[in-house]
């Protein structure tokens, strides 16, 4: 689908630079780009900055590494798209940002159907951020309020409605709000409807490694449709696994037919990322870069990671096992069913309302919550709230 994707013209300035760079002339003098200069004619390298680069003990040419290791942490060491280099990742601002370029790309770029399917509910930002890229969006039924969980046959039922060809986007794993997963089995439905409409995957991976503790495994559903070689698209962040909440540390990858047409893509990316905001920031993905990177930092790194899904699940039994002895009414397995972060409870609005003006429990009003903002020590108030709310 992106064979015929045009390649970029070099930019402008940088032309400028290299002719510069081939002139022999002793009088040549470069006004061409807005860097500063020493009165030798040298870039000055600010002692504060290098100072502070000596303290951080910064890696700063570690960038494109960082978007190799990033691919390879998502797709796989031995991942065939990216030993073929099939893949053109950039670094981008968190997954956010990573969306958003990804987005933009489809804007210009896709020659299928310029529509979104968004799954019901979805992190609220994802239709916003396919809007404002002129795409249209088409919600899919995902989380099924009786059950609390998948609503698999509705899923199925309304992506085969949607036009061939169109954008899918799936949560790679612990999905946002709901913390409601497809099994193996139900992936390999998912992927068996987006061969045969010949949808685009586009997945958003906000949670590699919080859903289950190992990066691997909750990497497993993006693999799977790697793996068969179809083109997609992946946004990454390293906001939650990494802690990097303010760094804005994510990547982009498109995934295309093979590798002259991946550097064309890769061209246009980084035009995109250059209008929007020229280039990302060094020093949150100078820190990535050196954990991926590092194989002692990678298992410190592994271990905390499983030390945080481990609390977040040891919260979950907590829960419910607090929800059990207060004698909270109906059944409350989908929160321990549920993964990562957040556990939609099922409670309504006005219980929400109920849980905050009366128990000072702050939560969002469809009824999410952050399992990872509760401790050991506060279950039984959860609980009682929780029981007080849908009791009255
Ligand atoms: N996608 C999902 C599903 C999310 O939950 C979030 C963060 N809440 C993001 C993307 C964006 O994350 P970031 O902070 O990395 O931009």
């Amino acid at each position: 689908r992106f064979l015929d994707v045009p390649q970029a013209p070099p930019d402008a300035i940088l032309g400028i630079s290299e002719a510069f760079k081939a002139d022999t002339s002793p009088d040549k003098m470069n006004l061409g780009v807005g860097a500063y200069r020493t009165e030798e004619g040298k870039p000055l390298v600010l002692g504060a900055v290098r100072e502070a680069e000596r303290r951080e003990y910064l890696n700063m040419g570690g960038i494109p590494e960082f978007c190799k290791l990033a691919a390879a942490l998502a797709f796989g060491k031995g991942s065939a798209a990216l030993q073929e280099g099939r893949n053109a990742t950039i670094q981008c601002l968190s997954g956010t940002g990573s969306l958003r370029v990804g987005g933009e790309f489809l804007s210009s770029f896709y020659p299928g159907p310029k529509l979104v399917l968004i799954p019901t509910p979805s992190w609220a930002n994802h239709k916003a951020i396919f809007k404002r890229c002129g795409m249209q969006t088409q919600e899919y039924r995902y989380y099924k309020p009786e059950t609390r969980g998948l609503d698999y046959e509705g899923m199925l039922e309304d992506i085969r409605a949607a036009p061939d060809g169109a954008v899918l986007l799936l949560h790679a794993c612990a999905h946002n709000p709901t913390g409601v997963d497809p099994t193996p089995e139900q992936w390999q439905g998912i992927l068996e409807v987006t061969q045969s409409k010949k949808l685009l995957p586009f997945f958003d991976s906000a949670y590699q490694g919080f859903a289950s503790g190992d990066l691997d495994r909750d990497g497993a559903s993006l693999r799977m449709f790697a793996d068969t070689g179809m083109e997609m698209l992946l946004a990454q962040s390293f906001a939650k696994n990494m802690g990097l909440y303010g760094e804005r540390v994510g990547a982009l990858s498109v995934v295309v037919g093979d590798a002259a047409a991946a550097k064309k893509v890769e061209s246009q990316l980084k035009i995109t990322a250059r209008q929007m905001y020229s280039n990302p920031p060094r020093h949150g993905a100078s820190i990535a870069t050196r954990i991926l990177g590092d194989p002692a930092l990678m298992d410190q790194w592994k271990q905390e990671l499983k030390g945080m899904a481990d609390r977040i699940h040891t919260m979950r039994q907590g829960l419910y096992d607090a929800l059990q002895e207060v004698g909270a009414p109906g059944d409350w397995t989908h929160i321990l069913k549920q993964i990562g972060m957040f556990s939609f409870t099922g409670l309504t609005r006005p219980q929400v309302e109920n849980m905050t003006n009366k128990w000072h429990v702050y939560m969002t009003f469809d009824g999410r919550i952050s399992m990872a903002g509760l401790s050991s020590g506060k279950c039984k108030y959860l609980a009682e709230a929780i029981k007080d709310s849908v009791e009255n």
